[in-house]
């Protein structure tokens, strides 16, 4: 496999000590890429910053003129949302890396990626930052892939803890992107009850799966297996795009769920399933929480394995939770009559 991942080389600008989103995560990955030796396997794609016109395929002018502003006063964008000195060009190249990526994915040059990324963008909206993310870098990159690339349906899966606000919004009346999510529920942002499920055009294109506090790897998996994979079936995407958040982990901070490394590795091997079968296995990554350094590092670095074709590699660890975890047939036999799959 040519998979190919890129660095945010601007990242390190956007930081502050305390806060849980901080340089150190996309250090600590660096790290155990090394130490595992993707780093010599895999091809490095540079970032590039976004352009205006990129960025305005989601985003107000406003708010990009907002964010430009503010990153050179210090300040926050809302209670969780920091910026600094190096914000601006971070969020740029956060943005840009996953579009370089997504466009060698495109060309045919790379088979698939993983955008390594920061600040993240799933709760960055049309019009504001939120949840420590300054622009919506899935969105941006989904409509990249449409407008410079051609590729015309593209499927958002996001699994990250928290419900990406920002891409459902920006693509609810959509029939073009598919946003399916799996999330904790009801928790930050409020967002993502099942009935949200797209309006106008895009009515049947917006999937959520609100789990309560708990659940673990089977019914991630089930979800996975028996919703996602019949209507990724039904939308046939020209392309697969991933916001992986490894906050579902039992270990992160932020969450209550019990997801494991074993499980995420799971959930990355049906994606990759579904892109060999739907759309030439053009899938590609881009990260956006996880706070556990030792199960973010992990994560992607089993993630990156599994991309590169070598699940012979994959370890966990840090294996299951301490709590017991909590089953929820009952949910997903309900969404799977929803949706008539
Ligand atoms: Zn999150």
């Amino acid at each position: 496999m040519r998979t190919g991942y890129c660095l945010n080389d601007n990242h390190v600008g956007h930081t502050l000590s305390g806060h849980p989103e901080h340089a150190g995560r996309l250090q600590r990955i660096q790290q155990r890429m090394q130490e595992s030796g993707l780093t010599e396997t895999l091809i490095r794609v540079p970032t590039a910053a976004a352009t205006r016109e990129q960025l305005r395929r989601v985003h107000t002018d406003e708010h990009i003129n907002h964010v430009h502003a503010m990153s050179y006063r210090e300040g926050y964008l809302d209670p969780d949302t920091y910026v600094r000195d190096g914000s601006w060009e971070a969020a740029l190249h956060a943005a840009g890396g996953l579009i370089a990526l997504v466009g060698e994915v495109a060309a045919g040059r790379l088979d698939n990626g993983f955008a390594l990324v920061r600040p993240p963008g799933h709760h960055a909206e049309a019009d504001r930052a939120m949840g420590f993310c300054l622009f919506n870098n899935v969105a941006v990159a989904a409509r990249a892939a449409q407008v410079e690339h051609g590729l015309e349906r593209v499927l958002i899966v996001d699994w990250d803890v928290h419900h990406g606000n920002g891409t459902q919004h920006i693509f609810y009346t959509d029939p073009t992107v598919m946003y399916f999510s799996t999330h904790q529920y009801p928790y930050y942002p409020g967002t993502g009850a099942k009935e949200e499920r797209g309006a106008g055009p895009g009515e049947g294109t917006t999937v959520n799966v609100p789990f309560p506090g708990g659940v673990g790897d089977e019914d991630y998996i089930l979800a996975f297996e028996r919703l996602l994979a019949p209507l990724a079936r039904r939308f046939r995407p020209d392309l697969i795009l991933v916001s992986a958040g490894y906050d579902p982990h039992w270990r992160d901070p932020l969450a209550a769920m019990e997801v494991t490394l074993s499980g995420f590795a799971r959930l990355t091997e049906i994606l990759l399933a579904l892109a060999d079968e739907l759309c030439n296995g053009r899938i590609v990554f881009t990260l956006e929480g996880g706070y556990d350094l030792e199960a973010l590092a992990y994560g992607v670095t089993n993630t990156l394995f599994l991309l590169s074709g070598h699940p012979e590699k994959v370890t966990d660890p840090l294996g299951p939770g301490p709590m017991a975890v909590r089953r929820v047939p009952g949910l997903i036999d309900e969404l799977c009559a929803l949706w008539g799959v």
